[in-house]
């Protein structure tokens, strides 16, 4: 089936044509540590595992590549400001170093409970310091760097597509729009490769380099490491839409300064997520962790099902009624997928229950449209509505809709196959502590009926005794 997707570069729909045959080389820009990821970095990394899972359900070989920023990101994406490590170290009293251990740790552990796939390489800043050094060479020998109080920068006039992925305008780059506050620039777009001494004296992470002691600009990273583990000629990079301007423009001059030939084919960037109509930011204050969400009650999964409700290129706009939503959903999705398989009262495992591959006739047509969705720029609300199709429609048999539900979750990635299995197991469980207290209650042990009633309330299940038999019910 032949892929669409929307290049930034270029603004437009095209086919996706690998490089390699059966092959995808696929970049995503990572977390700069020094702070706990937000939910819109989230819903960034969650598109990304959407595209990954895509192109492996199509029968791609996914090779993915991710860095982990660690040094020589400063608070303003553009050479101004402060290290973003340096701040999260003075705000915590710990070292830079101790610091990006720690949120690293607290990153990949979001990426775990949210499902998204590990890349197959995550690459720190700070271990690939020699390779950006050589990159930095490899610029100055074709005249694209020139020092200037005791930083070097990138002269952007050197490079003719500098822009192209941003539509800058050339002319106005050159002329200067950008507040020059750096005054050893020659433009105010060129920017700082490496800093020495002149940018912060106290900066705790400093290399040698044939340029003096100090350390990296941040776009360097991702040049200097994807084309370390992809090549220099790789198939996608992915990221955040507020990367185009700056980080995605620079990250091209530096590459394809360095070759001399094109580095990426398709840029596939991913819009913000809001919050009270702004953009969700560190920096503004107004952002939430994962672990907020889950203090309040939430599953990870729900944030995922929250997200798969929005086109990648469409802003999502965030607020605890839509999460509320998501989750309701969610529950209920399995719940129509439990139930749709057995009775609770049949007993054995509920794996020899779930049903193998898609066969049935109606299934496969959901199925072909799920895809076509997929295929055309990563759909995913039109193909999640496909699988809702699918569980509401009542020609389809049970069974069939769960192998369908399970094939769709390859890409869609809510772990379905173990709700249902976990769901299954704590109806059952309940029905055991349920038959336990009737049979209390004939053997007039109201103290032991009593205990259960309350392991159960523990669990959040009420039960409710009628003429018919106990019923129990789930509350919030
Ligand atoms: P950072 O850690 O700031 O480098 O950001 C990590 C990723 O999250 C990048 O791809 C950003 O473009 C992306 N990002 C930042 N803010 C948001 C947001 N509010 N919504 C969606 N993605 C975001
Ligand atoms: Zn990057």
């Amino acid at each position: 089936m032949e892929i669409q997707l929307f290049n930034s570069l270029g603004r437009r729909i095209e086919p996706f044509i690998p490089i390699e045959e059966g092959r995808v080389g696929m970049y995503t820009c990572g977390p700069t540590v020094y702070n706990y990821a937000h939910i819109g970095n989230l819903r960034t990394y969650i598109f990304e595992d959407l595209l990954r899972r895509m192109f492996r359900y199509f029968g791609y070989e996914v090779y993915h590549v991710m860095n982990v920023t660690d040094v020589g990101h400063l608070t303003d994406d553009a050479d101004e400001g402060e290290d973003k490590m340096m701040v999260g170290a003075r705000e915590r009293k710990k070292t830079v170093w101790e610091i990006a251990d720690y949120f690293a740790d607290a990153f990949f552990l979001d990426l775990e409970k949210l499902r998204i796939l590990k890349p197959m390489v995550s690459c720190r800043a700070t271990d690939h310091i020699q390779d950006m050094i050589d990159l930095i060479a490899r610029l100055e020998e074709k005249g694209h760097t020139y020092s200037a109080g005791g930083n070097i920068y990138y002269d952007i006039s050197t490079f003719p597509g500098y822009g192209t992925l941003a539509l800058l305008d050339r002319q106005e780059l050159l002329s200067g729009a950008r507040v020059h506050v750096d005054q050893s620039k020659k433009h105010p777009h060129d920017f700082a490769l490496w800093f020495t001494r002149s940018k912060f004296k106290h900066q705790a992470m400093q290399w040698d380099s044939p340029w003096g002691r100090g350390y990296p600009g941040w776009h360097l990273e991702c040049s200097a490491m994807s084309m370390k583990y992809l090549g220099e000629h790789f198939d996608i990079h992915c990221g955040g839409i507020d990367h185009i301007p700056v980080h995605h423009t620079n990250e091209i001059a530096q590459s394809e300064g360095a070759t001399g030939t094109k580095w990426v084919n398709y840029w596939i960037h991913g819009e913000f997520l809001l919050m009270d109509t702004r953009k969700m930011a560190k920096s503004k204050g107004n952002f939430l962790t994962l672990s907020n969400l889950e203090a309040s009650g939430y599953d990870p999964m729900d944030f995922r099902y929250f997200c798969l409700g929005g086109h990648y290129r469409s802003q999502l706009r965030f607020s605890e009624e839509s999460l509320t939503a998501a989750r309701n959903a969610r529950l209920n999705l399995v719940e129509r997928l439990t139930s749709s398989i057995r009775d609770p009262a049949e007993v054995g495992p509920m794996e020899e229950h779930l049903p193998p591959e898609v066969s049935d006739e109606s299934s496969l047509q959901y199925l072909k449209r799920f895809k076509k969705h997929l295929s055309q720029d990563l759909n995913i609300p039109r193909a999640l509505a496909e699988l809702w199709g699918a569980v509401k429609d009542e020609d389809i048999p049970g069974e069939d809709k769960v192998s369908l539900a399970l094939e769709m979750d390859k890409v869609l990635g809510l772990g379905l196959k173990e709700q249902i299995i976990r769901k299954d197991d704590l109806e059952h469980e309940y029905a055991e502590l349920i038959r336990a207290r009737e049979q209390a209650r004939k053997d007039r042990d109201f103290k032991r009926a009593d205990e259960i009633r309350d392991i159960l309330r523990r669990k959040n299940i009420v039960i409710e005794d009628a003429p018919d038999g106990t019923r129990w019910k789930r509350i919030e």
